[in-house]
């Protein structure tokens, strides 16, 4: 079997099973977004996944997402998942469509000045770390909740939405509270909003518990070694 028919297979077994969730949630699949994860994947399997189709790309690390934007056209639209310094706004502000993972209010006012500099205004979610574990990036709960009124008012920064990692596990129905709170999370904050602010995504849910989360709310699903599963084999052959 060739690389993009590989692929090709996998993808199609994902889309399948992101339509089989809404299918139980009473959802349009056409309000979930995959966003491919792409950080371990060699240049040509990102190849053959535009070949086949897909053009919303997920990265974690602002320099590797810079410089694989400038690899591939312009049509593809790469969404930052991992970690922000603020020295590396400007990266953000370039190349990503969507910064998922906007863990500190100090971030946002580095954003508005780059995204002011370039004219631009830049999409972001606020990352909560609702599992509690060290060593996962994003506002607490209750940090989020406190502070959640003064985030507002960089003009050049559009508040979206909300991001979360559930904590690991085998069991995919683990996360599912996890979702639900954020979720819960989201709705509270939303009767916050000023006018015009809507956080109409939620960016939770992973190769291995992404049906309870959309089963749950999602709207952007961010899905790596599900799409690249068999593929060393295939590229060594
Ligand atoms: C790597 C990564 C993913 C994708 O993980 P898989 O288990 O490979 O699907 C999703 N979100 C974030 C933030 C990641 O770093």
């Amino acid at each position: 079997m060739s690389l993009t028919a590989r692929i090709a297979e996998n993808l199609a077994a994902v889309r399948q099973r992101i339509a089989a969730a809404c299918g139980r949630a009473g959802r349009d699949p056409a309000d979930v977004t995959l966003v491919a994860v792409t950080k371990y994947a060699q240049i040509e399997w990102i190849e053959a996944l535009l070949s086949v189709g897909e053009i919303e790309l997920g990265e974690n690390r602002p320099q590797q997402l810079a410089a694989r934007a400038a690899l591939f056209p312009a049509t593809v639209h790469w969404h930052l998942i991992g970690p922000l310094q603020r020295n590396k706004a400007n990266l953000a502000v370039r190349h990503a469509e969507l910064v998922h993972s906007v863990d500190s209010s100090r971030l946002l006012p580095a954003l508005d000045t780059e995204a002011a500099s370039t004219g631009r205004k830049v999409r972001v979610l606020l990352e909560v770390n609702l599992s509690g574990e060290e060593q996962k990036h994003g506002f607490g709960k209750d940090e989020l909740e406190a502070t959640f009124d003064s985030l507002h008012g960089h003009p050049h920064v559009s508040i979206e939405g909300l991001m979360t990692m559930a904590a690991y596990t085998d069991d995919p129905e683990a996360a599912r509270p996890t979702f639900r709170e954020l979720r819960l999370l989201r709705d509270r904050l939303q009767l916050r909003c000023p006018a015009g602010v809507e956080l109409r995504c939620l960016s939770m849910g992973m190769s291995g518990d992404f049906e309870p989360a959309i089963e749950e709310g999602a709207t952007l699903v961010r899905i790596g070694s599900a799409l690249w599963e068999g593929l060393e084999a295939v590229t060594a052959s």
